[in-house]
């Protein structure tokens, strides 16, 4: 498609967009009286307006029933969380039996690594990304000590190549292959925060396998924003959080996949709880536990239901949508921002530069720009001017136009700003 970067074009796509009354059922922020550009839903997704009236459901569940809701509402509290796996499984390309929902990211990534993070003998090193997500960080760090090794002896980092922004397919298979058998874990974000780069990860989990290796994969900002097939890639587990791209609310619980052939395992180590023992028998109180046959016999502890439930109602968009609809708004939209981004930069003369890959295979909804010169005050001209980006050091800004609620008009809007607040600040400079 032949973009231009009018008013007029903009909202032609709007009106050809599928997805364009979705925009309608979220909430949006305002500055100056005037709803946002709301470009960090891989931060924090927007409130769907449907979340109010399932908490609401709960709260009104907690007042009339009280205990009696975990089994008395009209969904009841105590197999509250399994609803969630459903729309779930489609997200993220799983049986239904596979995820679990429960705790938050890190929290999880921690549990996932007592049952696959395994090291003995020869076989004891993690390969991850270097510069990753840095809760992943101190979460491998801190679980290499447990196990009683130096960090620096274990965890193998991929590395850049000097002067380029983002991973070669090639360099991250070579190491799998270099560190071969002493390998234990493979566990890379899947689409990596800083960057928006998509990761091959059907190639890089069977990499991790053929050299005997556990490989997981933290999608905090793949899920539900990239296709992903985690059955049939054979991963073994993932997890991930539901507040960027899943617009679940704030801090709200995380997801994990674990690989069913995992399920009914007696010998994998785990660290268990009463919500993870078998529904038949849990309130019998015995002393035995009993495994749940699915990624359910990982849960600790009886849900938070009133985290669940705005979390539920995310889900029933996902599920009226699909991923398929979302996906190709996104490349749509993403391909719109970035046709903006180089007119506005032709405009200006050169004053910054796309670090995100441009091969649509190896990017999401995320675009992070790469500001030259003074870019912390061409940041905060943004979002004094109603653009909500983030900044990242030392000099980035991340632009995600999650495809539920941007619109195309926004991304034009956008550039507009961006283009005075460049000129702005350069006419600034030369007074
Ligand atoms: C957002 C994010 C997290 C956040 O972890 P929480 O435990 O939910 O605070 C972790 N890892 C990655 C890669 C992230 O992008």
């Amino acid at each position: 498609m032949q973009f231009e970067n009018t008013i007029e074009f903009a909202q032609r796509l709007d009106q050809e967009d599928q997805l364009r009354r979705y925009r309608d059922q979220f909430l949006f922020p305002k500055v100056n009286g005037k709803q946002v550009i709301y470009f960090t839903g891989n931060s924090l997704g927007l409130q769907p307006k449907n979340a109010k009236q399932y908490v609401d459901e709960v709260m009104r569940d907690w007042s009339e029933l009280a205990v009696e809701g975990h089994f008395y509402a009209e969904k009841p509290w105590w197999d509250y969380h399994e609803r969630l796996a459903q729309p779930l499984s489609k997200i993220v390309g799983a049986k239904p039996e596979e995820i679990t929902v429960m705790n938050t990211l890190t929290v999880n990534l921690h549990l996932l690594m007592v049952s696959f993070y395994r090291p003995t003998g020869n076989r004891y090193k993690i390969i991850c990304e270097e510069k990753a997500f840095p809760s992943d960080q101190y979460m491998l760090q801190s679980q290499v000590k447990f196990h009683g090794y130096n960090p620096k002896d274990v965890i193998v980092e991929i590395k850049k190549r000097e002067g380029e922004h983002n991973f070669r397919i090639e360099d991250i298979l070579n190491t799998i292959q270099e560190i071969g058998d002493e390998c234990a874990l493979v566990l890379i974000g899947g689409v990596n925060y800083y960057t928006g780069q998509v990761f091959d990860m059907k190639t890089i989990t069977k990499a991790g396998h053929d050299i005997g290796a556990f490989v997981g994969w933290d999608l905090a900002h793949a899920a539900g924003n990239i296709k992903l097939d985690l059955h049939d890639w054979n991963v073994d587990f993932a997890a991930w959080c539901s507040y960027k791209y899943m617009n679940s609310g704030p801090g709200n619980a995380s997801g994990c996949f674990i690989h069913e052939r995992f399920h009914n395992k007696q010998d994998i180590p785990r660290f268990e709880g009463w919500w993870g023992t078998s529904k038949e028998t849990r309130f019998l109180m015995k002393p035995e536990f009993e495994p749940m046959p699915n990624a359910d016999a990982w849960q600790l502890s009886n849900a938070p239901i009133l985290a669940m439930a705005p979390y539920l109602a995310s889900l029933q968009l996902f599920e009226e949508v699909g991923m398929d609809a979302l996906v190709q708004k996104r490349d749509l939209i993403v391909s719109y921002l970035e046709f903006v981004l180089k007119e506005i930069d032709k405009e200006v003369e050169s004053s910054f530069e796309i670090i995100t890959p441009s091969n649509p295979k190896e990017r999401g909804t995320q675009l992070s720009v790469f500001l030259h010169g003074e870019g912390k005050k061409l940041f905060e001209y943004l979002m004094k001017n109603g653009v909500i980006t983030d900044w990242r050091e030392p000099n980035v800004i991340r632009l995600a136009p999650a495809p539920f609620y941007c619109s195309f008009e926004d991304m034009y809007n956008f550039g507009q700003i961006l283009k005075e607040g460049i000129l702005k600040k350069t006419s600034q400079l030369s007074n």
